[in-house]
């Protein structure tokens, strides 16, 4: 895959840069343009973000609903802990969350690292803020995808001016915890008390003595349910998955999920019955790309699957795109920069995709509920097979041992995990927490 042809004066055949449009400056983002910017001889990049900041979801605000006509991003709450330890959210080019103890940090200290990243990689200079991106439109010649141009509309969000702009490429870097899934629960609209989902969740004190049912034991669920402890009367952790094994705080049930609901009272999977006066919907989100013409032929089934992605990353259809960031049950800024990393090498014809054909062959199918969801261990494979064949270094070992470590520890002990000490051996590999 190469750059646009522009014929020189003497006649000789001269490739311009790689254009490369990336949409989002959250930490996906970032580290698109990191990259790209590391060769600017190749790429020509440009970020458009819709915010005046960068960050994405870790830019804390308490509104909720719309702000300057567009839906709040961030999905985060005021005191949230991250659920996965500063030493292994660096980007391993950028390891600089060095805090050992409590091993998870605040929203605070990740937006400041992504700041420091953006700084020392000087890439501000690249985005385009408070500009949204409306419509992506693949203009292919001749049905060759490697010809592929993308007509790229643009919004400014202060005048409200649209413009067009044209690239070779596409990195989706827009989030994909944004949209909120609302389960339809028979009898939900006669529950009058306060129902609300996790994106719109920011304080606990306004559940001071109520009973409050979360719905979903995803990490959001169990978080945020167990800092409403401290103040709800009492919490239900209703879900339909296997039971926890760490203890839970003293007024907390786990509970099946809601079959059906009539007025307070919350009609449980098992046939019993809890009354509760606040229901919060942990009930995570849909993969939403509403700027994707339908001629980029990204579709997402159900909410939870996009497709057709080569490897959960490249759109089939028009290879020249890559979404970032699909995966879940993974650390996802490692995970980034391993995905960016493999797509600017197909860019640069240095790394050959498969046919059409064959890839198409290796699609995820939608027998599982979350087709994007890896299996434990999976994602070392998924990174380390990115990094062989974008012939680049794979990821330091502690990533893979920390994390399965860090797991076990936190399903053993969900009230103190966050709090744990983390120690990264000498091997460079062996990780052990101290709780
Ligand atoms: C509550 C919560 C807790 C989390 N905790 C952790 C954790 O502890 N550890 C961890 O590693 N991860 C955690 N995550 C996951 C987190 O989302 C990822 O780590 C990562 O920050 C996602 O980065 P991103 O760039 O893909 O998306 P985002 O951070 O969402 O950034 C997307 C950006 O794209 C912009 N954008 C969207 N659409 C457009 C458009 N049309 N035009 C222009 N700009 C656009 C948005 O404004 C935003 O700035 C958490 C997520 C949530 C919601």
């Amino acid at each position: 895959m190469s750059g646009r042809k522009n014929r020189e004066a003497d006649g000789e055949i001269k490739r311009e840069r790689i254009r490369v449009c990336v949409i989002g400056a959250g930490a996906a983002g970032l580290c698109s343009v990191r990259h790209l910017a590391s060769d600017l001889q190749k790429f020509e990049p440009a970020v458009f973000e819709q915010c005046d900041v960068i960050g994405g979801t870790w830019v804390y605000t308490e509104k909720v609903g719309f702000h300057n006509g567009l839906p709040i991003h961030s999905s985060m709450y005021k005191d949230l802990k991250t659920n996965i330890p500063l030493k292994l959210m660096n980007f391993p080019d950028f390891q600089r969350m060095n805090q050992s103890q409590p091993s998870c940090g605040t929203h605070q200290q990740i937006l400041k690292y992504l700041q420091d990243y953006a700084d020392h990689f000087n890439l501000c200079q690249y985005i385009q803020f408070n500009t949204r991106v409306e419509n992506v439109l693949p203009i292919t010649e001749d049905d060759n995808w490697h010809e592929t141009t993308w007509k790229v509309t643009i919004k400014n969000i202060l005048t409200q001016k649209t413009e067009d702009k044209y690239f070779d490429a596409i990195l989706v870097c827009n989030g994909h915890y944004v949209d909120p899934i609302i389960p339809s629960i028979s009898g939900i609209e006669t529950f009058s008390g306060d129902l609300m989902h996790s994106h719109d969740y920011r304080t606990p004190e306004k559940y001071t003595g109520k009973t409050v049912l979360i719905l979903g034991s995803g990490p959001s669920g169990i978080d945020i349910g167990i800092e409403i402890t401290h103040y709800a009367n009492h919490v239900y952790l209703s879900h339909n998955r296997d039971r926890l094994i760490s203890p839970l705080p003293s007024n907390m049930t786990e509970t099946m999920g809601v079959e059906f609901i009539n007025g307070n009272d919350f009609h449980l999977k098992d046939g019993t019955t809890v009354t509760a006066d606040a229901f919060l919907l942990c009930t995570g989100y849909k993969y939403s790309f509403p700027f994707l013409n339908e001629t980029c032929k990204v579709k997402v089934i159900n909410g939870n699957h996009v497709t057709p992605l080569y490897k959960h990353l490249i759109n089939i259809q028009h290879p020249k795109m890559a979404i970032v960031g699909v995966p879940s049950r993974v650390i996802p800024f490692p995970m980034f920069h391993m995905q960016i990393q493999y797509f600017l090498s197909i860019l640069l014809g240095e790394t050959n995709l498969p046919s059409q054909e064959k890839m198409s062959e290796e699609l995820v199918s939608q027998t599982s509920k979350y087709p994007h969801a890896f299996e434990p261990g999976y994602q070392w494979e998924y990174n380390d097979w990115l990094a062989s064949e974008a012939k680049i270094e794979k990821l330091p070992e502690f990533y893979k041992y920390g994390y399965s470590e860090w797991t076990t520890k936190r399903a053993t002990n969900l009230l103190k995990y966050k709090n744990s000490t983390i120690v990264i051996e000498e091997d460079g590999k062996t990780v052990r927490f101290i709780i």
